[in-house]
């Protein structure tokens, strides 16, 4: 993989050969020079300043599950072009490319998994292909595992990173906001939970719907989390916005996420979470079960429980 080759990572190469690649590369956040081999086995993390390199869904998925315990639902469901988009090349092209370099069929996938042992099911998005934009399969694959989850009483994890919405799918993929959110409301109503993770970056049509609708809503660091992006919001309002505006960080403190993780530590978090929501059978003395106090008091309770579990 050479230094000046299309193909080159995100992260710079830093080549002592003149033919090759030693393996060197040089960190975008701090500028340090780490070995790949060591990014990789830290879980795609800058050694030095922690900062989290994007992931593929396959990647995610090595890091979230237990092991071998994935099983991929629903890959009957193929994009196609309903509207026989064109822009600068025709979109059944543009999904021909998409799949022949990232290796995916689509910008997602979903299924069925165990995390430290608790079933649950799980949507992982994918930037590779599109952007993680989200077209009909995207979100037909994503509703069909929330529906999933609520006809087996699974809980339910749906990790995000998209550009948004898929423009060459036009309304086809607006919709899929609403659906993706009706089917959420319906998991909602079975009482079962929904953890939402956002990673670098969530955005567009993606945060404006299911990505912000979870039960819990965790970020990894210094994520890009937003609706329309810094460059087009200071156009429009004609400002500057304050630094690290739309990162995890500032929208902890403003109350729009939960709680910050460290990759090392999601999964450890999320199955916390998912032993709390599911295995949780709390028994109320005589005085607090009376039926209206009870069920303040179990809000109160679940809601000081869930903020100290975000806070550890
Ligand atoms: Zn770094």
């Amino acid at each position: 993989m050479g230094l000046f080759s299309k193909n080159k990572p995100k992260i710079k190469v830093q080549s002592t050969k003149k033919d090759g690649y030693s393996g060197w590369i040089k960190c975008t956040h701090c500028n340090e020079m780490i070995h790949a081999n060591e990014l990789q086995q830290n879980l795609h993390c800058c050694p030095k300043c922690n900062y989290h390199y994007r992931l593929s869904g396959t990647q995610r998925i090595e890091g979230l599950v237990d092991k071998d315990s994935f099983v991929e639902l629903f890959t009957e469901l193929k994009p196609c072009d309903p509207l026989s988009f064109e822009d600068t090349e025709p979109y059944t092209q543009r999904v021909a490319k998409a799949t022949a370099s990232s290796g995916r069929d689509e910008a997602v996938l979903a299924g069925t998994c165990k995390i430290n042992g608790v079933e649950t099911a799980l949507g992982v998005m994918d930037f590779s292909f599109m952007a993680g934009s989200m077209g009909s399969v995207v979100g037909e694959r994503l509703t069909r595992i929330i529906e999933h989850a609520t006809s087996n009483k699974l809980p339910l994890v749906i990790v995000s990173s998209s550009g948004g919405a898929r423009m060459q799918e036009s309304i086809f993929s607006l919709m899929q906001m609403a659906k993706t959110s009706a089917a959420l409301a319906k998991l909602h109503e079975a009482k079962l939970p929904y953890i939402s993770v956002l990673t670098n970056p969530t955005t567009g049509g993606v945060t404006a719907s299911f990505a912000s609708l979870g039960d819990i809503i965790i970020a990894e660091p210094d994520a890009l989390i937003c609706f329309a992006g810094p460059r087009v919001v200071e156009q429009v309002i004609k400002e500057k916005l304050p630094p690290g505006a739309q990162k995890s960080e500032f929208l902890l403190e403003k109350g729009l996420i939960d709680c910050i993780v460290n990759r090392f530590e999601l999964k450890d978090k999320i199955s916390l979470f998912l032993t709390f929501f599911t295995g949780n059978e709390r028994t109320f003395s005589e005085e607090e079960s009376l039926p209206r106090l009870s069920q303040k008091l179990q809000k109160l309770i679940k809601f000081k429980e869930v903020a100290a579990l975000t806070k550890s």
